[in-house]
């Protein structure tokens, strides 16, 4: 019956602004949220074969914007691994990204304010292959627009500046899977299968009635466009762990890094007060200042780093410094409240979850997007292989199967994240000195670092 009605379906491709009557109507399916998940969703059931016969529709509340590369770098960026470069290139968005820019990160150098300890990370560790891509969240946006609106995707319509306001879902004895989604305009659309690409907040989730667990990290990411003092390759990422939060620089060309600032509530709002040269002053603080030791730390860290060394093994002293910042690109400082999210369901009938909508992370690990791109690369390959079976999109086994194989995955590394964040906000000698002796031991034993690279980049 689907497969009759997806034949008889027309796709016809229309983007407009607004005016909503033109592509009111029927679709297979409903995207809801085009960030940097939903358009890269929109964009793989465009270009992949098994699934140019379903009618999508890609609704986002944001006007569509010219987008064109500035001199000057945008304060939003994220870290992409090799999968998300993988899905990218898969989809011909990857080259769009590289043409307009993108700066790969060589090596990654972690370490706590209130020890020796440290960990790196550098391509050696990939087989050479880069540890990840710093790439402008507009740049992304602007690279799969690029690919969405390129003759080789027929079967997707677009409409930007489409404001949900509510859904009507079907209910679980319902003999027809249809959801209505309804605009701030008064149009409705109907779809067989509705997708919440809605971000943290997503109202879809919240029709779906699923238990959602949540809690507020007491902090906020600032974040801004910093000039470095000196020209360098700048290929390497740096995050200190400070007793307030993160304090991370990710390299965007030779003089500029951004910044990712976790701290807590009234110190950012301090910070985004502060006249420029004092921010740089308390930032150039945050990344060299001595904090207070304690000697049983320094006294074990310095034990366990010469045991390491006579057994051959990384010992921690390869250590390189960060570079100071001279000045803070005017404007560009901005905060971000940082909190916890996890769906205990991602489906229910007809529907299903994908990025922020279903699981949010503290950036401390850089991971947020890449969750979400690695459930559009699954949620796709589910639904080729339904349709390849001879099933619909919305039957239950392919949703399950969706369900399981992100949670399995998005699970314990939102978990492990947030471990981390725990780990690193407390202050005590005996927990100080357990996290200082495994981040050597993590950084000396190269198959659990493996472990840990091959977590971060699936
Ligand atoms: C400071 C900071 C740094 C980060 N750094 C990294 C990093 O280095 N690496 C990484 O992987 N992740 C990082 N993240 C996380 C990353 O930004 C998010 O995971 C990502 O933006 C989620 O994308 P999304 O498309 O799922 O949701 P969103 O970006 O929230 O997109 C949701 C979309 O839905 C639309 N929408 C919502 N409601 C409606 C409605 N009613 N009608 C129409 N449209 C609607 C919105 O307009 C929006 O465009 C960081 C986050 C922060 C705060």
């Amino acid at each position: 019956m689907f497969k009759t009605n997806l034949r008889s379906l027309i796709a016809s491709r229309k983007f407009s602004s607004g005016n909503n009557k033109q592509v009111n109507g029927a679709y297979d399916v409903i995207i809801a949220g085009g960030g940097m998940v939903g358009c890269t969703l929109a964009c793989a059931l465009g270009k992949r074969a098994l699934l140019s016969n379903l009618k999508v529709l890609l609704l986002e509340g944001n006007p569509s914007s010219e987008f064109r590369v500035k001199p000057e770098y945008s304060n939003r960026v994220v870290a992409l691994n090799q999968n998300t470069k993988s899905l990218m290139n898969s989809l011909e968005v990857w080259e769009h990204v590289e043409k307009m820019r993108l700066q790969p990160v060589r090596y990654m150098q972690v370490w706590d304010a209130c020890s020796d300890a440290l960990i790196s990370f550098s391509s050696s560790d990939l087989q050479d292959d880069d540890v990840a891509y710093i790439v402008e969240n507009d740049v992304l946006l602007c690279a799969i627009d690029k690919e969405l609106k390129s003759s080789n995707i027929k079967n997707v319509d677009i409409v930007y500046g489409a404001k949900i306001s509510g859904y009507d879902l079907p209910k679980i004895n319902d003999t027809k899977m249809e959801s209505t989604v309804k605009m701030s305009n008064g149009d409705t659309y109907k779809c067989q299968l509705l997708i919440g690409a809605d971000g943290a907040n997503s109202a879809v989730r919240k029709a779906m009635g699923v238990q959602y667990l949540s809690w507020n990290y007491d902090q906020m990411g600032v974040v801004a466009t910093l000039h470095l003092s000196e020209a360098t390759e700048n290929t390497t990422a740096w995050q200190r762990f400070l007793p307030t939060g993160p304090v991370a620089l990710l390299p965007l060309d030779s003089t500029r890094s951004s910044l990712v600032w976790s701290t807590t509530h009234s110190h950012a709002k301090e910070l985004l007060k502060l006249p420029e040269e004092q921010f740089v002053d308390a930032l150039n603080d945050a990344l060299w200042k001595q904090y207070p030791r304690r000697s049983v730390v320094d006294t074990c860290t310095s034990w366990v780093g010469s045991c390491l060394r006579r057994a051959g093994l990384a010992d921690g002293a390869e250590r390189q410094l960060p570079p100071s910042i001279r000045a803070v690109a005017p404007s560009s400082r901005a905060a971000f409240p940082l909190a916890f999210g996890h769906s205990t369901r991602y489906i229910a009938p007809g529907i299903a979850l994908v990025g922020d909508a279903a699981h949010r992370v503290h950036p401390l690990a850089g991971q947020g997007v890449n969750l979400g791109f690695g459930d559009v690369k699954d949620l796709t390959d589910f639904f080729a292989d339904a349709i390849y079976t001879g099933l619909d999109i919305t039957h239950h086994t392919w949703l399950e199967k969706y369900e399981s194989s992100r949670q399995r995955h998005n699970v314990p590394t939102q978990l492990a994240i947030d471990a981390l964040y725990r780990l690193y906000s407390l202050d005590i000698a005996p927990l100080v000195l357990a996290r200082s002796v495994g981040l050597q031991l993590t950084n000396a034993l190269y198959p659990v670092k493996k472990m840990i690279m091959s977590q971060a980049t699936t």
